[in-house]
């Protein structure tokens, strides 16, 4: 094992080339807030549907594209232009392989695409209808890129909780066919997780995996009902944990790995602006942290545009990077076995996209040590 440690000047120049060029996870990612700007136009055409604009500048504004909203309410109003032309069978399957395939384009590896099929029963597709078509998209996508991606269906925190629990049914039906997992988005204050620990119930007695969005938009109070009352796998963005150092403890000493999503958090003024991002901090002190996009279309990004902010607005370096996107791997709702393959390729890779763009040989060898257990 090599022990000698790497010089700064042993790496690489960090470009977005190389950034796109390392292999990736998302595991994170709103299906209804990753549309391609132009489909969502033609979406409308099609189906006869307003938008609040008809060119993509207009419509780009009108979602405030990659803008700062101040407020996560704020930030989900996009969505109520984005679900006006995802309620038929044809948009979420084209919808969902378009994301994939976007993904694929810049070195995805691996995708959890998420998004909750209540919101798509307006003209009343059955909900059946409607996790099949975005599955179908998915298989679809992987067959000509070979991206690999999952599904994870997501209550809604301000919708009833039995609406939660006919979701939470509803990803049970469709554990080891597509679904990995259950989540709970939408308006976090004021609207407890607990509150649908019915849904927790149901999802946890059938083994399946859990993660939550908490901490985003209020306090560690939050996160600790995600993990201690709903049973969290993952926590979706936690940039509030750093208020409570006892539990930032527990989710470090139990693994618990946080999905952030720099850009959003930005936007959604869940932070003040990347320089007090904490993203930096939990990897430092040896958080399972992952980087992730939430909306490629709403906060206008891409994987490889977030591992470009951590690096020049964070101080990752091209190392650390690397550590970053192994724990994307590591952190995947994927079989211990099929998930320990996959860390083994993407270890691989790693190295040799290093090493073609000219890492010498004694860094590539000292890199994927931290790596190699799932
Ligand atoms: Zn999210």
């Amino acid at each position: 094992m090599a022990t000698s440690t790497p010089h700064p000047g042993d790496f690489p120049p960090v470009t977005e080339e190389l950034l796109r060029a390392l292999p990736k996870t998302d595991l994170h990612c709103h299906l209804d807030g990753s549309l391609r700007l132009e489909t969502i136009l033609d979406l409308a055409e099609k189906q006869k549907v307003r938008l609040p604009a008809d060119t993509p500048e207009g419509l780009a504004r009108a979602i405030h594209m990659g803008q700062n909203t101040g407020s996560l309410e704020k930030y989900l109003e996009a969505f109520d232009v984005t679900l006006s032309v995802l309620q038929t069978e044809e948009s979420l399957y084209r919808a969902a392989y378009e994301l994939a395939i976007d993904a694929a384009r810049e070195n995805v590896r691996y995708l959890e695409v998420r998004y909750a099929p209540v919101l798509h029963t307006r003209l009343g597709l059955k909900p059946t209808t409607i996790v099949d078509a975005v599955l179908e998209g998915l298989r679809v996508a992987k067959r000509e890129t070979h991206v690999k991606s999952n599904v994870i269906i997501c209550g809604i925190r301000h919708i009833d909780p039995a609406t939660s629990l006919r979701l939470a049914e509803l990803a049970v039906a469709y554990k080891n066919r597509g679904v990995v997992g259950y989540d709970l988005a939408g308006a976090e204050e004021g609207y407890p997780s607990k509150d649908h620990q019915a849904a927790f119930q149901l999802i946890l007695s059938n083994n399946v995996n859990v993660t939550i969005h908490a901490g985003e938009a209020f306090g560690p109070e939050s996160i600790a009902q995600a993990v201690h009352y709903c049973g969290a796998h993952r926590i979706g963005h936690g940039v509030r944990l750093r208020e409570n150092g006892d539990l930032l403890n527990y989710i470090n000493d139990h693994r618990v790995p946080l999905e952030m999503c720099p850009s959003s958090n930005v936007q959604t003024g869940s932070v003040a602006d990347m320089k007090s991002h904490p993203l930096k901090f939990y990897f430092d002190f040896g958080l399972r942290v992952t980087i992730n996009t939430d909306n490629r279309l709403i906060t206008d990004t891409t994987l490889t545009k977030e591992l470009g902010i951590a690096h020049r607005e964070m101080g990752f370096t091209l190392e650390d990077l690397c550590t970053l996107i192994v724990s994307g791997f590591k952190s995947a709702f994927l079989p211990y076995r099929e998930k320990a393959d996959l860390l083994k390729a993407v270890n691989q890779e790693i190295a040799a996209v290093l090493a073609k763009h000219g890492a010498p040989p004694k860094l590539v060898e000292s890199l994927p040590r931290n790596a190699r257990e799932a």
